[in-house]
This record gives C-alpha cells, sequence and structure tokens, in this order.
C-alpha cells in the first residue's frame, strides 16, 4: 500500500514536471521572442531615424547649394562657389554611400566615409548599413532607395550646372540670358528635389508606423501566449493538487481499513493459536491425575487433534502471508494431478477416513497457476471434510471439472452440514465463522475467494443446511 501511494505520488509528479517544462519552454520562448521582436524593432526604428536625419542633412546641404550657387552666378563671388561646393558635398556624399552599398563586393570603408561626408551621426552609421543590406530589397525601402536614387540625379545635375557656371564665369563669357537660364534650371531643380526628399522622408515615416503596428501586434500577441501558458499552468497545478490530495485520503482511508483489519487479525491469529495450546494443556492436567490407561489413550488422542487442528491453522496462515506476496503464474497444469493429490492430503486426517471420496473431471489440463488451483481445492475439499455430517451413513465429497464456452468450472460438492442462507454471503469474508463451529478460523474461504479473484475467474455457493453444499469455481480457460 505504502508502495502504491510512492507510486501514485511519483505518478502525479511525473506528469506535473513534465507538463509545466513544456509550459515553461513555450514561456521562455514567448518571452526570448518578445526581446527579440523588441530588440529588432528599436534598431530597425533608430536605423530609419537616422535616415530621417540623414535626409534633413541631404535637403539642406541641397538648398544651400542651390542659393550659393544662385549668389554666385549673380555676384561671381568665389565665397559662394567655395560655400556651393561644400554644401553640395553631404547630398553627394550620400550618393557615394548608396552606390558603395549596392555595388557588391561592398568597400565599406568608402560607404562609411560617404555616409561620414553625408553629416550622419558616426554612432549611427553601422546601424544604417545593416539596416540598408537588410531591407534593400523589402518593397517600401526598396522604394525608398529608388527615390534617394532619382534624387541623387537631380543633386548630379545640380552640380554640372553649378561646374559649367564657374567655367563661364572664370572665361566671363556668361551672357544675361545664360544667367537667367541657369538661375530657372536651379530652381525647377530645387523644387523637384524637394518633392523627392518629401517622398524619401514619408516613405521611411510609413516603415517606421509599419514597424511600430507590428510590433505591437506581436507583443500583444506573444504576451497573449504567456497569460495562457500562465493560466494554464496555474489550472493544472491546482487540479493535480486537488487529484493528489484525493487520492491521498482514498489512500488513508484504505490504510486506515487495512491498519484495522490487521488488529482483527492479529486477535484471531492469537486466539485461535491460544485455544488449541489451553485445551492441550487442560488434557495434561487430567492426564497427571489418571491412572486409567484407556483413558490417558483418549486423552493423547484428543492432544494430537488439537495438535492438528492448530497445525493445519499455521499451514493456512502461511498459504495466506505467501499468497499475498505471489503474483499470477499461469502454465499447463495437470487437473487431475492437483486433484489427487489434494485428496491424498486430506484423506489422512482423521475426519477423511471416513469420506468417500468422487472424481468426475471431465476437462484434466487447463492452462493456470497450479499452486492457486491447489490453495482452491485443498480449502474447499478440507471444509468438506471438516463440514461432514457424521449421522450421515454415507459422507461424500464429489470434485468435478468441465468446460464451459471460454471458462473451466471446477465444481466441489458435499452431502454435509450445509450452510444456512444468511452465513452464505458471508462465508468468504475474512475470519467470518458460521454458527458456533469450533472448527473454523475463518480464513479458508477468503483464500479461496482471493486466489479466484487472482486468477479472474469467480465463485458461487450452493447450499442446503443438513443436505448439501456445492462450490462452483469458474476461470478462463487460457
Ligand atoms: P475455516 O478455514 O475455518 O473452515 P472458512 O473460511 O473455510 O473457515 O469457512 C468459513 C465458514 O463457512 C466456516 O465457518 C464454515 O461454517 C462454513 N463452511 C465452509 N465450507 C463449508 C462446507 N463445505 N460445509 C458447511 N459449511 C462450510
Amino acid at each position: 500500500m505504502r508502495g502504491k501511494i510512492i507510486d501514485t505520488i511519483n505518478g502525479l509528479l511525473l506528469f506535473r514536471k513534465r507538463t509545466s517544462l513544456i509550459l515553461l519552454l513555450v514561456m521562455s520562448l514567448a518571452a526570448a521572442g518578445i526581446i527579440v521582436v523588441n530588440v529588432y524593432s528599436v534598431k530597425i526604428l533608430s536605423g530609419a531615424r537616422a535616415y530621417v536625419n540623414g535626409e534633413s542633412e541631404y535637403s539642406k546641404g541641397q538648398k544651400d547649394a542651390s542659393a550659393y550657387l544662385i549668389n554666385y552666378i549673380n555676384l561671381h563671388n568665389k565665397t559662394d562657389y567655395f560655400a556651393f561646393k561644400n554644401s553640395i558635398a553631404i547630398p553627394k556624399g550620400d550618393h557615394i554611400a548608396r552606390v558603395g552599398l549596392t555595388t557588391p563586393p561592398v568597400d565599406y570603408k568608402t560607404v562609411k566615409e560617404g555616409l561620414l561626408a553625408g553629416k550622419n551621426h558616426p554612432e549611427d552609421i553601422d546601424n544604417m548599413i545593416w539596416l540598408f543590406e537588410t531591407f534593400k530589397n523589402v518593397t517600401m525601402f526598396k522604394k525608398a532607395i529608388e527615390i534617394w536614387t532619382e534624387g541623387d540625379e537631380m543633386i548630379y545635375d545640380l552640380d554640372q550646372i553649378g561646374a559649367s557656371a564657374h567655367d563661364e564665369i572664370v572665361k566671363g563669357t556668361m551672357s544675361e540670358d545664360a544667367k537667367r537660364a541657369m538661375i530657372a534650371a536651379i530652381n525647377k531643380n530645387s523644387a523637384a528635389l524637394t518633392i523627392k526628399e518629401d517622398a524619401f522622408s514619408e516613405t521611411l515615416g510609413n516603415i517606421s508606423r509599419q514597424i511600430n503596428t507590428e510590433v505591437l501586434v506581436a507583443n500583444v500577441l506573444i504576451t497573449l501566449i504567456i497569460v495562457l501558458c500562465s493560466l494554464t499552468s496555474a489550472a493544472i497545478m491546482i487540479r493535480n493538487l486537488s487529484k493528489s490530495q484525493k487520492k491521498i485520503l482514498e489512500q488513508n482511508e484504505r490504510l486506515q481499513l487495512i491498519n484495522a483489519g490487521l488488529d482483527k487479525f492479529v486477535f484471531n491469529v492469537t486466539h485461535d493459536l491460544r485455544s488449541p495450546l489451553a485445551s492441550i494443556m487442560g488434557l495434561i492436567n487430567l492426564m497427571d491425575d489418571e491412572t486409567d490407561l484407556e483413558q490417558i489413550k483418549e486423552y493423547t488422542i484428543m492432544i494430537k487433534e488439537s495438535l492438528e487442528r492448530q497445525d493445519r491453522f499455521i499451514n493456512e496462515m502461511l498459504t495466506f502471508i505467501k499468497s499475498k506476496h505471489t503474483g499470477v503464474n499461469k502454465t499447463e497444469c495437470s487437473l487431475s494431478s492437483i486433484v489427487d493429490n489434494v485428496i491424498a492430503q486430506n484423506s489422512h486426517h482423521n475426519g477423511g477416513k471416513r469420506v468417500h471420496f468422487y472424481k468426475e473431471l471431465e476437462l484434466t489440463q487447463i492452462q493456470s497457476d497450479a499452486l492457486k488451483l491447489q490453495v482452491i481445492l485443498n480449502n474447499l475439499v478440507s471444509n468438506s471434510i471438516k463440514y461432514s455430517d457424521a449421522k450421515k451413513t454415507e459422507q461424500w465429497v464429489k470434485v468435478k471439472s468441465y468446460r464451459h464456452d471460454k471458462e473451466v468450472v471446477i465444481e466441489v460438492e458435499d452431502n454435509g452440514l450445509g450452510i444456512r442462507p444468511k452465513d452464505q454471503d458471508r462465508i468468504f469474508d475474512k475470519f467470518y465463522m458460521s454458527g458456533d463451529n469450533k472448527k473454523s478460523s475463518g480464513i479458508g474461504l477468503y483464500l479461496v475467494k482471493d486466489a479466484v479473484t487472482q486468477l479472474d475467474g469467480k465463485i458461487e455457493v450452493r447450499s442446503e443446511p443438513g443436505v448439501c453444499s456445492k462450490f462452483r469455481v469458474i476461470i478462463p480457460f487460457s
């Protein structure tokens, strides 16, 4: 029973451990998922922010360059030309970086120098390169790169205008018409670039917004998974706890019953061991004062009977203890030999000598546990002898066997004292003795029932007091 409780508790612990481990794994994965999603979203968003900042430097550089170039065309002041060159170097730096990133093998040194020339913050540069390389083929980012490429072409045009203006100013060949045409081209270029720059910023803004929404959805989903796992794990824990509590309570109740049974068992065993001893002591006392040899002989026979009873009882106890510890061991058994054995054992006892045995076996070989069959038949046959009716002229015991469908039926019938109907339901209980009989210990039929149950069978009794008793054992054929 203790082993059973430990098995149950171990089983529950194992189940709980396994389920908890799975839930813990899912929760850990979800937590890792949240970390990964957030780290990458922060990386992407800060990259996008760096590009937006870069774009504003690009735009400022282009606008300043356009303004300085117009001043230079109008006033021919060299300082304006140098300021133009410095300002246009910013978008040109970004252009070098973009071309470098799209031309394999990537020359990271040139790319970084380009981005630095584009007045991007040095700490943002690695992240900007990572974002470009990772997402260059993703639709929205691809669109931003296309706008950037178109913008770079216009920067090239502006640079070209600057170069030819400088050339004409240095040579002194710039006419008023050429001057007007150049200023108009610069303004047109600047207006078109402003559109591109706005489109670039808007695309990056859209990317940031989309990422924000996706990260929010991912965070909500992962949090839901974690909450669900926590709730499931709590529910399983509570259910298992109440299950194990219930199991332990049940086992406790059973243990209490077993304890009570053990008390009764010890009481009965000591009582049954003592009673033959008490009668032997009484007989010996009587023999002390007896001189009549015939009487002494009678006392000796009585002492022998008491000792035989005690011997039988001890044997039954041994069988009881043994049967508790052996499982079922089915082999090919000769029912005929087992019955012969049982009859031989029992016919030596006092009562057995006056009883006639009849053996009517239709089935002699079966697949079963020989030891258990021996226990069953020995107890049934010895009971038939013990409770035989001395008043009847012939006392008999019949052992029959036959097959019925897939079952074996073994019957032990006698014309003994019989069993009262009110006792018939209880004679298989441990220590139940019917009526006032002094030969009983109340364990034999309990052992029989136990053995039959272990063989997946059943036992029935039919009896008429004063006439006969028939015990029918039904067990599977194999
Ligand atoms: P015991 O081992 O002391 O005989 P059992 O458990 O075998 O105890 O039997 C329980 C009771 O059933 C006995 O007290 C007895 O009165 C009754 N009983 C069992 N077998 C027979 C039988 N063949 N004829 C009459 N009574 C019987």
